[in-house]
């Protein structure tokens, strides 16, 4: 008899093969503009802590202090023994930051989507989907059952022609789209995306994890920044990006999160969020909207590498981007691995990002509102030397 397990093996050889096979790095420490990565000071272009909340004392604090009151774990679903008042408060917070009636917390970015579009859409639906939108969406419209087809990226005529052609033929339609796309740091076009959603009377989901904190005048997102507030959506967010905890929400309409109380599995058979997430979140939320100048930090910080790229390394095949993730590809996995490993050496932490996460292997800088100058400079002249 064959080993019915000895495919892995064969699997995982095929991955190494490739330059696919990954592995964890170690950090050791609180995290921030610089951090120990095995025994090693590196300056952190690697982490979705953009404004740097995710060491912050006040979070602590108030992550302990919840830890003190209401115990480590929540003890059970948000319907039976897990809602705790911190949990409305946050997603009051929430509501309050987004404009919106209505959100509700789930344990995780990736459980949202995944509770939201199983909830909003079934066999009889469609949905259509930017071909780089996140993982936990692409997963989402599978369970679901829908019928999903992938429009290619930000393309608004190719989308327009799906609606034309398909949308007559379902019951309800589900548009999917990143805000901020995470492997390439440009925007989805929302307006335009929204008029469309309006004139075939689909549903919009846009999923603002890397916009929330970021984004718009008060942090709100890209709903925000593109003046979108108040128009009819689903917003899907993290809280473990830019506001330094974990957990994920949906904002919208008291009519959206009252149905996804009710019918979202991921939200109603999992564990409520840890009193110390939902309590650093909050204390995260109230700094976004009291310390406007650490996102204007951060953007300046955006500001000034671009503008040293532009002038120092011109040769340097930068993604489009309109957000604090700045991307350039490379010609294969094995040389975004090569110049990370070089990068690294020269105490610069920027990954490789290969496929299949996308389709084009690629250095990732993320940029936050606590680098200094003189961290942006030396990255500038590590990629000089190894680019
Ligand atoms: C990170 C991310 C998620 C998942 O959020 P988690 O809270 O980490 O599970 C979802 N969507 C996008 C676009 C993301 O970048």
């Amino acid at each position: 008899m064959n080993n019915p397990y000895a495919w892995l093996e064969k699997s995982l050889a095929t991955i190494h093969r490739a330059d696919w096979y990954r592995s964890v790095q170690t950090i050791c420490g609180r995290p921030g503009a610089t951090v120990m990565l095995a025994g090693q000071e590196v300056i952190n272009f690697a982490s979705n802590d953009y404004l740097g909340l995710a060491g912050d004392e006040r979070l602590i604090a108030a992550a302990t202090a919840a830890i003190h009151e209401f115990g480590t774990g929540s003890t059970g679903s948000r319907l039976l023994s897990g809602h705790r008042k911190l949990h409305r408060e946050l997603e009051e917070a929430i509501a309050s930051t987004k404009q919106t009636a209505d959100a509700v917390v789930f344990s995780s970015g990736y459980l949202a989507n995944l509770g939201a579009i199983t909830a909003l859409v079934g066999k009889r639906d469609l949905i259509l989907s930017d071909q780089y939108n996140h993982s936990s969406l692409k997963n989402g419209a599978i369970l679901s059952g829908a019928v999903a087809i992938e429009y290619p990226h930000c393309d608004l005529t190719a989308l327009r022609n799906l609606l034309s052609q398909q949308r007559q033929n379902y019951r309800r339609c589900l548009i999917l789209t990143d805000s901020v796309f995470s492997m390439d740091g440009d925007l989805c076009p929302l307006p335009a995306l929204l008029d469309l959603a309006d004139e075939f009377s689909c549903m919009l989901l846009v999923d603002e994890a890397h916009a929330t904190g970021v984004l718009g005048k008060t942090g709100a997102g890209c709903v925000e920044h593109f003046a979108c507030t108040g128009r009819q959506l689903i917003q899907i967010g993290t809280l473990s990006k830019a506001l330094g905890s974990l957990g994920g929400y949906v904002a919208g309409s008291n009519a959206l999160i009252d149905f996804l109380r009710n019918r979202a599995p991921s939200w109603i058979y999992t564990t409520a969020l840890s009193p110390a997430d939902t309590a650093a979140a909050l204390a995260a939320i109230n700094i976004v909207q009291q310390e406007p100048q650490r996102r204007a930090q951060l953007w300046r910080n955006v500001d000034y590498l671009k503008k040293l790229i532009q002038q120092q390394l011109p040769s340097l095949k930068l993604l489009p981007s309109e957000s604090p993730i700045l991307c350039f590809e490379l010609a294969s996995a094995a040389d975004a691995l090569k110049v990370g490993k070089q990068l690294k050496s020269a105490g610069i932490f920027a990954p490789a990002i290969r496929p299949p996460t996308v389709p084009t292997s690629r250095i990732r800088i993320s940029v936050m509102a606590t680098h200094e100058l003189r961290h942006i400079q030396k990255l500038v002249v590590a990629l000089n030397r190894n680019s």
